[in-house]
């Protein structure tokens, strides 16, 4: 028999297995009577903890934790829980475009009935592609191809590695936690109710499933970019790769298989342009947002947050979290992404633009924390420039991408090569240019050039920021701190473009045998929903060669 109790305890009464053992039983008692006597007269009793969850509210900090308790019953191994891979014997392949981790979880996926996945990836292996993201701090140089954005792992690599999701519905998230323990992860990500793998492990646990992959007969191309479709009545056959490495370029080269994935990401600007030209009808504009990233000294959210109980190192707590979410004149205004003890860093995906972003060590101990505060952008909201153009280049849903592109190159011109535009948070809302020295120090390594943001970013997201912010101020005071710095913009939080696909089949529409998967197909956003959605596209294409 099994059973559930959930118990709410103090910090320190976490590590205390007598108390947490004795409130078991008197919760059992008391909620469950019967279990409980059936429980008591057990000759094997276990207790396996599933759930932690840290509640700051109302100016106390509790622990909720959660845990199945077994009587005469024992409970599943985690190796139980896990998938079986086959080697691949190559009958059936499917390339994969993008190694995010819509893309890994798809080829994982497709091992599981044996079917080869070969992945196309047009940046650099993990370790290679730290060295790229280096030069963008210490030489303004972004690699078009390896970036933080582009390259073994997607974009997820290098990152907090946030696993959660409330995007529940689409299949079993505790299957893709899972697999990420598997493969290297810290076993608490299956139970924290807010788990984190943190940058410092995340490249290690990709490689592994990398390896994983090929010791399966898949195949992995780093430094291979797809830049076109092998089209042939209507129905994508393969894909025409080009190998790029660094500036010089090698190619074109044909790749045939029975399936194409499309996991690249919403920032493959030039896969939305290529699917413009070969089926407009696929794209659709959509809902996203934008806006900055706001830092604050990680002293001031833990005091927020954990009040009296903050920097106390007996509790435990680790560094504080926040979400936050107003309404203004019908536009969410919200945090997003947001890194506890974490840092700013510098996500374009080529010259010419300036795109941040943030991420976390496992350890979360920096001295700031930082998230993103955007706005709802309705496809209603993009000025009529962007629609004229994107009706001019014969796909009106492009719109939204070429509105954050020219917001991500107006940051690049009020910045200073990579160092992007920054302002202290009580002077964007007195609307006033910070002095440079007035500026606090930053965790954004390219460095800040002082900017008034209300200058060039656009009003309706400028505004709607500056009274968001004040109304989330009213709900947790302290917020406008005067050490609060925005780091601007904040563009990439989901794609502005759809690409749809069938429900049934899930391929793309007007182009069949290419199925669009992950945060660029606008179905899934983050690396959890993203890993599901590359899992269910697999699912869909493995009953479609399989005849089911
Ligand atoms: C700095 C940072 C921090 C983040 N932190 C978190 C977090 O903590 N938690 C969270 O849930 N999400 C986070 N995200 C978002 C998360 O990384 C994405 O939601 C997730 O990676 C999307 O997965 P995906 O597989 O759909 O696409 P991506 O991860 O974007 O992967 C797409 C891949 O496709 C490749 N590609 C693109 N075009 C081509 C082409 N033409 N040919 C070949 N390959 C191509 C790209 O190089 C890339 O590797 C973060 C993102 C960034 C940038």
């Amino acid at each position: 028999m099994k059973s559930t109790v959930s118990l709410t305890v103090k910090p320190e009464q976490e590590k205390d297995q007598a108390l947490i053992e004795k409130l078991i039983k008197s919760t059992l008692k008391k909620e469950k009577p019967e279990f409980f006597s059936a429980y008591m007269a057990a000759k094997s009793r276990k207790t396996v903890f599933i759930k932690k969850s840290i509640d700051a509210r109302h100016g106390q900090v509790k622990l909720h934790l959660r845990y199945d308790v077994y009587a005469d019953e024992e409970p599943p191994a985690p190796q139980e829980e896990l998938p079986v891979w086959k080697k691949a014997d190559g009958k059936k392949k499917v390339i994969i475009v993008g190694s995010g981790p819509a893309g890994l979880f798809a080829a994982l996926k497709l091992l599981e009935s044996g079917i080869k996945p070969i992945i196309i990836e047009r940046g650099r292996n993990t370790a290679q592609r730290r060295k790229d993201i280096a030069l963008i701090s210490t030489r303004d140089s972004v690699n078009a191809e390896s970036n933080y954005c582009f390259g073994e792992g997607g974009a997820g690599t290098f990152s907090d590695g946030k696993l959660y999701t409330r995007s529940n519905k689409r299949g079993d998230i505790g299957s893709i936690l899972r697999i990420f323990n598997a493969f290297g992860a810290d076993p608490r990500i299956l139970t924290d109710a807010h788990p984190h793998i943190g940058t410092d492990r995340l490249p290690k646990i990709i490689n592994a499933m990398r390896d994983k992959i090929i010791e399966l007969g898949g195949e992995v191309r780093f430094g291979c970019k797809c830049t076109d479709f092998l089209i042939e009545n209507g129905r994508v056959k393969g894909v025409v790769c080009t190998y790029v490495v660094h500036e010089a370029l090698e190619g074109p080269l044909m790749i045939q298989a029975d399936a194409v994935i499309l996991a690249t990401g919403h920032s493959a600007s030039d896969i939305y342009m290529l699917l413009a030209k070969k089926a407009p009808q696929c794209l659709e504009a959509k809902t996203f947002a934008m806006g900055v990233r706001l830092e604050h000294p990680r002293q001031v959210i833990d005091r927020l947050q954990y009040h009296q109980m903050a920097g106390d190192p007996g509790k435990n707590l680790g560094a504080a979290e926040y979400r936050v979410t107003t309404q203004v004149e019908e536009r969410g205004v919200y945090s997003f992404c947001m890194c506890p003890g974490g840092f700013v860093v510098p996500s374009a995906s080529g010259p010419g633009q300036i795109v941040v972003n943030g991420m976390s060590a496992a350890a979360r101990n920096s001295k700031w924390s930082n998230a993103a505060i955007v706005v709802e952008t309705r496809p209603e909201d993009i000025p009529d420039i962007y629609k004229e153009h994107a009706e001019k280049l014969g796909c009106p849903a492009l719109a939204g991408l070429l509105f954050r592109t020219q917001i991500e190159e107006d940051a690049f011109k009020n910045g200073k090569g990579q160092a992007a535009p920054a302002q202290l948070l009580t002077d964007f809302l007195a609307n006033k240019k910070s002095p440079q020295n007035s500026l606090p120090a930053s965790s954004y390594t390219p460095g800040i050039v002082s900017s008034n943001l209300n200058d060039w970013m656009p009003d309706f997201i400028a505004k709607k920021l500056a009274q968001g912010i004040k109304q989330i101020d009213k709900s947790m005071k302290g917020f406008i701190d005067p050490a609060a710095l925005l780091i601007a913009p904040e563009t990439r939080t989901s794609t502005p473009v759809r690409i749809v696909r069938d429900k049934e089949t899930m391929e793309c529409r007007g182009l069949k045998g290419l199925y669009p998967a992950g945060e660029g197909s606008g179905y899934s956003g983050g690396i959890v929903s993203s890993a599901m959605d590359g899992v269910n596209v697999a699912e869909a294409i493995v009953m479609s060669l399989q005849g089911v």
